[in-house]
């Protein structure tokens, strides 16, 4: 997934790069890419062929709802192994209306602005400029009504 968009300051175009294929649409709004089980009806997220819950095959590719609730998070202040972006940065679970919880990146680094139930959007953030000066981006979900 890339697509051209253009720079903040106006001046050369730039590619932005997903983490990972397949995720999430580069619709606006962006949506997560899931699966939903024929046989139990469960949805998942990442996408599978097959249903980690019943172990049917032949899940259908959806797209998730983009608003769910905060469920749980906290904030990572030490770069994870690998991780080449910025610290400190929001991590959680929100739980979509289709009863999928989403491990998720958050946009609000400070626990203490987050609260049990809040509603949360999905985003798309910038993480890091990779070695070819792509900006690589992952989904996130951001406070719909940041306090
Ligand atoms: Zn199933």
């Amino acid at each position: 997934m890339a697509h051209r968009e253009t720079a903040p300051d106006g001046g050369a175009t730039g590619v932005a790069v997903s983490v990972r294929e397949g995720l999430f649409t580069d619709t606006d709004p962006p949506r997560l890419l899931g699966s939903r089980c024929q046989a139990c009806g469960r949805h998942h997220f990442p996408r599978h062929d097959t249903c980690p819950y019943c172990t049917a095959e032949g899940a259908l590719p959806v797209e998730l709802s983009g608003t769910g609730v905060l469920w749980s998070w906290t904030t990572v202040t030490i770069a994870p192994p690998g991780y080449g972006g910025d610290v400190p940065y929001g991590f959680g679970v929100v739980e979509l209306p289709e009863g999928l919880r989403v491990v998720t990146r958050l946009t609000e680094t400070d626990p203490s602005r987050l609260s049990a139930g809040q509603r949360m959007a999905m985003v798309v953030v910038p993480v890091r400029v990779d070695d070819d000066g792509h900006r690589v981006v992952t989904y996130a979900f951001a406070p719909q009504d940041p306090r």
